[in-house]
């Protein structure tokens, strides 16, 4: 059975960070690395990266990422969702890497023109920060077409991706349906 799967979608204007949000950016994770100090036991902190999805609807969520535009990240804000879980994280995988080195790597890469008030590594093409270095909840999202869709049997190979309207965010209708 052929599938139309129909994805969220948004079309903000693409802006260059404000110095502003940047600064909030920092405190963010200055009070992130504060919480990490904090913890006792930091190697608990450290969650599994991936949840892992079958190989062949990896391009399926690719192309339904990809005509949405990233409606998930526009919640990223001024803090991508990183907390000192993903911290703790870097920190196993690159020990030699100062509280101030990496408040230094992540503020590299935010995108030079970002959607408005979207996360600030919500670049025009995709996402600018590492894999590495983005939050579990980065590599875990599923939206409720997307749910659906894994939560279904068609073949991915039969599923058609189209985005819904600009601002659409999945919820009720428009929704996964058959074609006409
Ligand atoms: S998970 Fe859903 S909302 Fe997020 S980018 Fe992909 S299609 Fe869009
Ligand atoms: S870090 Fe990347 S994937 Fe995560 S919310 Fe920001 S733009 Fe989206």
């Amino acid at each position: 059975m052929a599938m139309r799967l129909v994805v969220p979608h948004q079309d903000r204007p693409l802006q260059p960070p404000a110095p502003d949000r940047v600064r909030r950016f920092k405190r963010h994770l200055i009070e992130c690395l504060r919480e990490l100090r904090k913890a006792r036991r930091p190697d608990r902190l450290i969650q599994a990266l991936v949840v892992p999805v079958a190989a062949d609807v990896v391009p399926v969520l690719v192309a339904g990422c990809t005509a949405c535009r990233g409606f998930c990240c526009l919640g990223g804000g001024e803090h991508a969702y990183i907390d000192e879980r993903t911290l703790a994280r870097i920190h196993r995988d690159q020990p030699a890497l100062t509280g101030r080195g990496m408040i230094a790597a992540y503020v590299q890469q935010i995108a030079p023109r970002s959607f408005a008030d979207s996360c600030l590594f919500h670049g025009e093409t995709g996402c600018t920060l590492r894999a590495d270095m983005r939050a579990r909840l980065c590599h875990s999202f599923f939206c409720s077409p997307l749910k659906e869709f894994l939560r279904g049997a068609v073949p991915a190979d039969e599923v058609t991706v189209v985005p819904g309207p600009a601002g659409w965010d999945g919820g009720r209708v428009p929704k996964v349906t058959s074609p006409r």
